[in-house]
C-alpha cells in the first residue's frame, strides 16, 4: 500500500496517472500479473487491509525510504483557499487568513455577512451566520452545483458538507456524522433541514414517495418537539438525531430517528413569554376549523389552562389563527403520507385534548372534623371529558387523582391526596402522556421508515448520515432543571468537538512526530467531570438527594455546595436555591427550586395501571410495552472493543478505553452501574423508578455512542444579533461565540495543519476512482 501510495502522490503532483500505476514493475514483481484492472487493484488494497492495519504498515518516523519528509507529500497543505488572498483580502476560509487574530476573523465574517455571503469555512468546519431572512441561495439549481465537486470550486455552503459527507459514505465505505451546534436560535434545525433535503436529493431515492416521507419526518417530529421560546419562536425542546439510511451505492432507503430528552416540564407550564408545544395549537385551530371541537370535548370560547399565556388569553385567539389552522393541515398530510392510519391519528388527537383537558380538571380541600389532606374535584365536566377522550372509567380516574395506595405489612392502604398533591398527580400524568406519545410517533416514523430487506444485498449493511439537532445552548433570566439539562448536552457536543478537532488531530501529530506547534484550547472536560463524575457529581448527588424523601431543594444546594470543589461551580450572593455554573459558552445561575420532583418525575402506579384499563388500544400500548428505547448501546457493551474511527476517518479496532470521549465516559462509570437498567420508558410500578438524571445521563452516552460510530463534519451556527434581526450583525456577539466555541484555535490548528485527513488505503482507492472510474 505505502508503495502504491507513493506512485500515486507522485503521479498526482505532476499529472494524475493511475494507468502506469497498473503496469507498473512492482505490481508485476507482488501479483505475478503483467497488468491489473483498477478493480483488481482496488482488491489488492482491500487484502492488504484486511491482512493488516495500515498502521502496522507504515513505517514509522517522518521520513520514508527515500528519505523525503511524508507529510509533504502525503498532504496538501493548506493553499486550497490561499489563492484568494492575492486577488482580495477575502478568504472563504479563515485557515487561509494572513492575520489570524479575533478582529480580524469577525471582520471577515462581518464583511461576508454583510453581503449575504453566510457560509464560510475553517479547514473543513463550516460556519453559518444566521441571516434572519429567506435565502435563494437553496434552489434546485444550488442542489445541482454542489454534487461531486470540488469543494474550492464553489462558494462555501451547507450543501456542500452534505455532499462531502455524501461522497465519503460512497468512497470508503464509511458512516457519516454531522453535527451542528450553535446556541438557541443560531440556525441548527434550519440546516438540519437543509442537509436532509440535500442528501436525499443526493441519494436519489429509486421511489419517490420515500424521498417526500423523509422530507417530512423533521417537520412532524418538529410540530411536537419544538416551540415558541422567548429566544427562538421555532425552538427545539428536544435532541434530535435523524439517520439517513444509503445503500453502499449511494440510495437513500429509509431514515430513523432517535430523539433525546424531550422538555414535558413545557406541557403543564410555560415560562412568561413562552408557549406549550405546537401541535397543541395547531390541533386546537384545526379542529376548529373542521367543526370538531365538541367531538373532542374542547372549547371554542374557553382556553384551556396549559395554553393559557400572556399571548393567549382568549380560545378564539387560537381558533381564528389562520396560521396555526395552515400548520394543522400540514402536520396531518405528514403523518397521512409517512403511513400513520386514520385511527391512530384519531387516537393522537383523543390523547392530545386529554391533556388538554387535564389542565382544566381542579380540585378543592374537603375540610372534615377528622381529616385536613383531602380534596375533591370541583369541575366534574372536565373529568368526564379526560376519561371519555382516554376511554377510561370517570370514577376510577377521580380515584386515582384523589387518592393513592400505599403498602404496609402486606396491607394496601388508600390514603386521600391533598389539592397540592392531585395536582402534582394530575399533571404527572399530562407530562407521560405527552412524553410516551411523542416517543411512540419517533417510533413509528422509524418503523414506517425501516429500509426494506429487498433494498439491501444479502449481506449488505446500510450506510448511515447522521445529523445532530439538539437544543441549544440557553441562559435565560430564570434557569432551572432543563436548562441544566441542555447546557449539559451542549458541553457534551462541545467537548467531542475538541476531542476530534484538537486532542485527536494533536495526537495524531505526536504519534507520527509531524513538527507541529500544539495549540492552546479551552478544554471542558473539567465541566463535564463535575456534571457527569461518579459519586461526586452533580448529576449523582442529584439523584441521592432524590433518594431520600426528607430532602428539599435547598438542602440539594446546600449538598452541592459541600461536595463540588470546582471553580466552575459557584453560590450567588441573595437568591435563594441559586447556583451559578461558568459553562464553556458563559455563567449561568440557575434555580433549583423543584430540581428534586422533576428529577424523581414519578408517574404513580395508580395512573399507570389505569391508563392500562384503556380501552383504546393506543394509550394502553403506551403504557404497556417499552416502547424501543431511542438507540442501541449493545455495540459499547460488553467486551470494550469497538470499531471506531480515527481523526482521519479511517476504521480501526481500538480499545474504548483509549478513546478520549468514550473513556471519559466510561471512566464517570454509569454505565458499569446503569448498565442494565431500561432506560426508556421510566416504569414506576414495581421497580425504583430511574430518575429523569440518569436516563439523560444514559442517552448521552447512547448518542456519544453513535457519533462516535461515524466519521464527524461540522457546522458551527453563529447568531448574529439577539434581536433575530437580518442585516444586524453584532460583532460583540459574535465574538463571543466565535471565542467559546474556538473558532480561532480551530482556524489556527487547521491553518498549520493539514487540510486532508485520509488513510493510505482511502486515498488510493479515491485516487483509482477518480482516475478511471468508469473502469472500477
Ligand atoms: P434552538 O436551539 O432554539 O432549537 P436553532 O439553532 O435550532 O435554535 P433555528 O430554529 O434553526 O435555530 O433558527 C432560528 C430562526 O432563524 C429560524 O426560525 C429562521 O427564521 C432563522 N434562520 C435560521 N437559519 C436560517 C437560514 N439558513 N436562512 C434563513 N433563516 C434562517
Ligand atoms: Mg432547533
Amino acid at each position: 500500500n505505502d508503495f502504491i501510495c507513493k506512485c500515486l502522490i507522485k503521479d498526482f503532483e505532476l499529472r494524475p496517472n493511475v494507468i502506469d500505476l497498473l503496469q507498473h514493475p512492482f505490481i508485476k514483481q507482488i501479483t505475478g500479473k503483467e497488468k491489473l484492472l483498477p478493480k483488481q487493484l482496488i482488491e489488492l488494497i482491500d487484502l492488504n487491509q484486511q491482512t493488516g492495519t495500515i498502521e502496522k504498515t507504515r513505517p514509522h518516523g517522518n521520513t520514508d525510504r527515500d528519505g523525503t519528509d511524508r507529510h509533504e507529500r502525503i498532504h496538501t497543505k493548506k493553499g486550497n483557499h490561499m489563492k484568494n488572498q492575492g486577488d482580495s483580502d477575502e478568504v472563504e476560509d479563515l485557515a487561509a487568513l494572513e492575520v489570524l487574530d479575533e478582529n480580524t476573523v469577525t471582520d471577515h465574517l462581518q464583511n461576508r455577512f454583510e453581503r449575504d455571503l453566510i457560509y464560510t469555512y475553517v479547514g473543513d468546519i463550516l460556519i453559518a451566520v444566521n441571516p434572519f431572512h429567506p435565502m435563494d441561495i437553496y434552489t434546485a439549481e444550488n442542489s445541482k452545483m454542489y454534487i461531486g465537486v470540488k469543494r474550492k470550486e464553489n462558494p462555501p455552503h451547507i450543501f456542500a458538507v452534505a455532499d462531502m459527507a455524501y461522497q465519503s459514505m460512497v468512497t470508503i465505505n464509511a458512516d457519516q456524522c454531522v453535527v451542528i451546534s450553535g446556541e438557541s436560535g443560531a440556525g441548527k434545525t434550519e440546516g438540519a433541514h437543509l442537509l436532509v433535503q440535500q442528501l436525499t436529493f443526493l441519494g436519489k431515492a429509486n421511489n419517490q414517495t420515500l424521498q417526500e416521507k423523509i422530507l417530512l419526518v423533521n417537520n412532524l417530529v418538529e410540530a411536537f418537539g419544538n416551540a415558541c421560546t422567548v429566544i427562538n419562536d421555532n425552538s427545539s425542546r428536544f435532541g434530535k438525531y435523524l439517520e439517513m439510511k444509503f445503500t453502499a451505492g449511494g440510495t437513500v432507503v429509509g431514515a430513523q430517528i432517535s430523539e433525546y430528552l424531550l422538555e414535558k416540564s413545557r406541557v403543564i407550564h410555560q415560562a412568561t413569554g413562552e408557549r406549550n408545544f405546537h401541535i397543541f395549537y395547531y390541533v386546537y385551530a384545526g379542529l376548529a376549523d373542521r367543526k370538531k371541537l365538541a367531538h373532542y370535548k374542547l372549547s371554542d370560547n374557553k382556553t384551556p389552562k396549559y395554553l393559557f399565556n400572556e399571548h393567549v388569553k382568549l380560545g378564539p385567539d387560537i381558533v381564528s389563527n389562520a396560521s396555526y389552522k395552515e400548520q394543522f393541515d400540514a402536520v396531518e398530510q405528514c403523518f397521512k403520507v409517512i403511513g400513520f392510519t386514520l385511527e391512530e391519528l384519531g387516537s393522537v388527537y383523543s390523547i392530545l385534548a386529554a391533556i388538554l383537558n387535564s389542565g382544566d380538571i381542579e380540585f378543592s380541600a374537603v375540610v372534615t372534623e377528622h381529616q385536613t389532606d383531602k380534596s375533591d374535584i370541583t369541575n366534574v365536566a372536565a373529568l368526564e371529558n379526560v376519561a371519555s377522550l382516554l376511554c377510561i372509567r370517570c370514577d376510577e380516574l377521580q380515584e386515582a387523582l384523589t387518592t393513592h395506595c400505599v403498602v404496609a405489612r402486606g396491607e394496601t392502604i388508600v390514603r386521600t391526596n391533598t389539592v397540592e398533591k392531585a395536582t402534582v398527580v394530575r399533571d404527572a400524568m399530562s407530562k407521560a402522556l405527552y412524553g410516551r406519545l411523542f416517543s411512540w410517533i419517533v417510533n413509528r416514523i422509524n418503523s414506517l421508515l425501516r429500509p426494506d430487506s429487498g433494498q439491501r444485498g444479502e449481506n449488505e449493511q446500510n450506510l448511515n448520515i447522521g445529523i445532530l439537532d439538539i437544543f441549544g445552548f440557553e441562559n435565560f433570566k430564570k434557569n432551572s432543571f432543563e436548562q441544566l439539562c441542555i447546557n449539559i448536552a451542549n458541553e457534551q457536543i462541545q467537548f467531542y468537538f475538541n476531542q476530534h478537532i484538537f486532542a485527536w488531530e494533536q495526537d495524531e501529530y505526536l504519534n507520527e512526530e509531524v513538527d507541529a506547534r500544539m495549540i492552546e484550547y479551552e478544554d471542558n472536560r473539567p465541566l463535564l467531570e463535575l456534571f457527569l463524575q461518579k459519586p461526586v457529581g452533580m448529576l449523582s448527588l442529584l439523584d441521592e438527594e432524590s433518594r431520600f424523601p426528607q430532602a428539599t431543594d435547598q438542602t440539594l444546594v446546600e449538598k452541592f455546595e459541600c461536595n463540588l470543589k470546582a471553580k466552575s461551580f459557584w453560590r450567588p450572593m441573595r437568591v435563594d436555591h441559586g447556583f451559578g455554573i461558568t459553562h464553556y459558552a458563559g455563567k449561568v445561575t440557575y434555580n433549583a427550586a423543584g430540581f428534586l420532583a422533576k428529577n424523581r418525575d414519578t408517574l404513580p402506579a395508580d395512573i399507570i395501571l389505569l391508563l392500562r384499563s384503556s380501552e383504546n388500544e393506543l394509550i394502553c400500548k403506551l403504557v404497556t410495552h417499552p416502547l424501543t428505547k431511542t438507540g442501541n448501546l449493545a455495540h459499547t457493551k460488553g467486551k470494550g472493543m469497538n470499531t471506531l474511527r480515527s481523526p482521519r476517518g479511517t476504521t480501526r479496532t481500538v480499545n474504548l478505553t483509549k478513546m478520549g470521549v468514550l473513556t471519559f465516559y466510561r471512566s464517570c462509570s454509569f454505565l458499569e452501574s446503569d448498565g442494565d437498567t431500561p432506560y426508556h420508558p421510566r416504569e414506576t410500578t414495581n421497580m425504583r423508578t430511574q430518575t429523569v438524571a440518569s436516563y439523560f445521563r444514559y442517552s448521552l452516552m447512547d448518542l456519544l455512542s453513535k457519533m462516535v460510530a461515524g466519521q464527524p463534519h461540522f457546522v458551527r451556527c453563529i447568531k448574529p444579533n439577539n434581536d433575530r434581526q437580518a442585516n444586524n450583525f453584532d460583532r460583540e456577539k459574535v465574538l463571543l461565540q466565535l471565542r467559546y466555541t474556538g473558532v480561532l484555535e480551530t482556524a489556527k490548528i487547521r491553518r498549520q495543519g493539514y487540510s486532508h485527513r485520509i488513510l493510505f488505503a482511502n486515498f488510493i482507492k479515491r485516487s483509482v476512482r477518480q482516475s478511471c472510474g468508469e473502469y472500477v
